[in-house]
């Protein structure tokens, strides 16, 4: 369902940085797949190509034979909204809006009436654990309920694939591993995730580790 063929990235402000040198990629549909790699190695430069929110220099990136390339910023965002879950290391809930207003607001840009997106953002809290805090504003939750928050909300569109940067990295322990087994039970139900994170212990709950060197994909092992 995603596939990289030889794809480049290179950062140029003044001088070049080249990031990506030519590197493959393939997951399949179902897969939960943990990227590792070393800071500064392209991990969340990878996850922003595949999250369509940044563009590669060569290469092709299919999404679901879609090709992703030379998009218009409207038709990105449209592919962005439809097809991809984003969970962050921040959780990037909107402040000033509840729990069930952050999980719903995908679904107001697909123009889903407030009602309907309501009942739909409800449920998913409710598979969460955290209906109870659905009128609840992101100050008032703790870290792990506002990730169970930003996981409903990556959720309720129905995307092809979760893409999450660093999840725990804002949690404790014990949290990060709460959030971990929501997100395997997630990916049980069918979900395709792929997690970028540096800690072994959250990648070693995932089914593959696939770990970036030096601009490629230096070794995939199943866990
Ligand atoms: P990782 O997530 O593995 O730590 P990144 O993908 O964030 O690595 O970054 C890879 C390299 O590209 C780093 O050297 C980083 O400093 C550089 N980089 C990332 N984003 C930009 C940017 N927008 N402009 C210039 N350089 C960047
Ligand atoms: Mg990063």
């Amino acid at each position: 369902m995603i596939k990289l063929d030889n794809i480049n990235k290179s950062y140029v402000n003044g001088t070049s940085l080249h990031v990506l040198k030519g590197l493959n990629l393939r997951i399949e549909k179902g897969e939960f797949v943990a990227i590792m790699g070393a800071s500064g190695s392209g991990k969340s430069t990878l996850l922003n190509i595949l999250g369509i929110l940044d563009t590669y220099d060569t290469g092709t990136y299919y999404l679901n034979d879609i090709l992703i390339k030379d998009l218009s910023e409207k038709v990105a965002a449209e592919y962005r909204n439809r097809l991809i879950g984003f969970v962050f290391q921040s959780f990037n809930l909107i402040s000033f809006k509840t729990a069930v207003e952050n999980v719903a607001l995908p679904l107001y840009y697909q123009g889903v009436g407030r009602k309907k997106r309501n009942e739909i953002a409800m449920e998913y809290l409710d598979k969460m654990g955290i209906a109870d805090w659905a009128d609840h504003l992101p100050s008032e939750m703790s870290g792990g309920q506002k990730q169970r928050v930003a996981i409903a909300r990556s959720l309720v569109t129905s995307p092809q694939v979760i893409l999450a940067d660093e999840p725990t990295g804002a949690l404790d322990s014990t949290t990060s591993i709460e959030v971990m087994e929501i997100l395997k039970s997630v990916n049980r139900e069918g979900m395709t995730i792929v997690m970028v994170t540096h800690d072994p212990d959250m990648a070693a709950m995932a089914q593959k580790i696939i770990r970036i060197k030096d601009g490629i994909i230096g070794s995939i092992e199943k866990v």
